[in-house]
């Protein structure tokens, strides 16, 4: 091994910081550099509309990070996270002022949808009954690094013909496993579409059903948590082991360039014009703003082109409130659920989909909605409340913020009459001040590029990469564009960091 004990992680967000932690856990000299003025990147809080009230900047919501055995290792809560666990997840309202809400708890979520749809429960029962004890090795299949031969072929044991059933729903649409697992019933189908929005791809895309689903099946197995007091908890806490570990972790500090001397990594070069050396660097950084950091011939021409054609998918446009009252909602499950999915039925949920796909803001944007403070006090004060919002736009768009604004706070009027009148302030975040504000949201695209199949698994971004090592000795990535994806879930640093240890002959640390 090298005595260059020297590493550099590009990007302070869930997946740099846990990558360093490993790194230097393993005795490795760490610095993580950071664009932005504080660590974090998409994992952070802000009190964005008046003070005293804590805004989750882009993550809202942590399903994945619970399950994610990255995390559960690191055990945040010793550093003081609290999760809060709502019982009533999310709500799905429709026009006629009826809702279908999906519970933690299985007969709650089976009675709602039998309410809504009769039937519709018992399908659900018999589909969520048969994985659940399933849902940690499935998740565990689907984060962790590729291919996942040990969890396939248990999975595979374990469901039997069914597996085969569930690998075809999940590769296909949520709109097609939906009308399969209901029968053809539409409202509970867009209940399950509205959760496959988090991923931005439209209900009728392939490789949808694959979120739907594990979305839904998790808020069973984990829940849909969120940190007392902000994402930025997470980073808080990611951020306190780092330290101790001996990372420094410099804000403020843009990489412009990867340094390539004799045919390898030498470090990197920030915008001031600073030299730092490492003998290894770790880019945590979405693939376009990567393909810029390289010189041409750094790769391979055709992982180059590969690069720089990566598709990212349509922009999440954000809206923050700080509410004088709770959001007052027609249909009583939006009253208590920790999420909201705003968008009616199916043919509502394609839509604006399908138009943010095609370049058009949508007349009836779909929304996520979060209201942390109707179980976490911390975020507001006394009696007053958040409300996390964002729509699916494309990245650029010919009408104004306050149109789209317009837009998202007339679909919030029609599901809940009389929001406009809580309203205290509020923040808008449009594409462009996302990427200017993180340089890896390409676009504001959530998820570090789109989720379509062929940017999926050993194509995300290529098969050369998906494994995190590089062609150029010293590089190595990770990030959302990278498998697994985007999430806060931080499996793609510690994979990367343990390819980089296996490079190094070095032992990587292990709970
Ligand atoms: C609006 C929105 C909602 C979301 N909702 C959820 C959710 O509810 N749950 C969930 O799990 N996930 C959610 N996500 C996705 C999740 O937040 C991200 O996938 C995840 O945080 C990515 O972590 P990362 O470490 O790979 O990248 P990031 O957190 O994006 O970190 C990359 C870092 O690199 C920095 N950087 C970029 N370029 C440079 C450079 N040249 N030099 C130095 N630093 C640089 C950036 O500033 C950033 O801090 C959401 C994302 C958005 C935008």
């Amino acid at each position: 091994m090298s005595r260059d004990r020297r590493a550099i992680v590009v990007g302070a967000g869930s997946n740099g910081l846990v990558c360093a932690i490993h790194l230097a856990r393993a005795g490795l000299d760490v610095t993580v550099l950071e664009h932005s003025p504080r660590p974090g990147g998409a994992c952070s809080s802000v009190e964005a509309t008046l003070p005293g009230f804590v805004h989750d900047h882009c993550a809202g919501f942590n399903p994945m990070t619970v399950a994610s055995p990255a995390i559960g290792e690191l055990n945040l809560e010793a550093e003081g996270l609290r999760w809060v666990h709502p019982e009533m997840i999310m709500a799905h309202p429709f026009e006629d002022g009826m809702a279908i809400a999906l519970h933690h708890g299985l007969d709650a979520t089976v009675a709602s949808l039998d309410a809504a749809a009769p039937g519709a429960g018992r399908a659900w029962r018999q589909l969520i009954e048969q994985y659940l004890p399933h849902a940690q090795r499935l998740v565990e299949a689907v984060l962790g690094p590729l291919p996942p031969v040990g969890a396939a072929i248990v999975l595979a044991a374990a469901l039997r013909r069914d597996a085969l059933l569930l690998a075809r729903r999940m590769a296909g649409s949520v709109e097609a496993f939906g009308l399969d697992v209901f029968d053809g019933a539409a409202g509970p189908t867009a209940w399950m579409a509205g959760s496959a929005q988090h991923s931005g791809l439209p209900p009728s895309t392939a490789g949808s059903g694959a979120f739907g689903f594990l979305l839904q099946l998790v808020a069973h197995s984990h829940g849909w948590p969120f940190p007392a007091g902000g994402q930025g908890r997470i980073a808080d806490a990611l951020l306190a082991i780092a330290t101790r570990e001996g990372v420094r972790v410099r804000c403020g500090a843009h990489v412009d360039r990867v340094l390539v001397r004799g045919g390898r990594v030498a470090g990197v070069v920030l915008r001031s014009g600073e030299e730092i050396a490492a003998r290894d660097v770790v880019t945590t950084i979405s693939a376009r703003p990567l393909l810029a950091l390289l010189p041409d011939d750094a790769l391979p021409r055709r992982l180059m082109r590969r690069l720089r054609i990566w598709r990212y998918a349509t922009a999440a446009f954000k809206i923050d409130y700080a509410l004088r009252a709770p959001v007052p909602w027609t249909a009583p499950e939006g009253r208590e659920a920790a999420v909201v999915h705003v968008a009616g039925g199916l043919p509502e949920l394609a839509a604006a989909a399908e138009a943010g796909a095609r370049g058009e803001v949508p007349e009836r944007p779909a929304l996520v909605v979060g209201q942390h403070t109707l179980q976490d006090g911390t975020r507001a004060p006394a009696g007053q409340h958040t409300l996390y919002c964002y729509a699916h736009v494309p990245a650029r768009y010919a009408c104004g913020d306050d149109d789209i604004a317009a837009r998202i706070e007339s679909q919030l009027e029609r599901f809940a009459p009389g929001f406009s009148e809580s309203i205290l302030a509020r923040a808008i975040r449009n594409p462009r001040q996302t990427e200017e504000e993180n340089p890896s949201l390409v676009g504001g695209d959530l998820a570090g590029g789109s989720y379509e199949l062929d940017q999926q698994l050993i194509f995300r971004p290529a098969p050369e990469l998906c494994r995190h090592r590089t062609p150029l000795h010293g590089l190595y990535v990770t990030g959302a564009s990278v498998h697994p994806g985007g999430a806060v879930h931080g499996m793609g640093g510690r994979s990367a960091a343990r390819t980089l240890l296996a490079d190094r002959r070095l032992r990587p640390w292990r709970a």
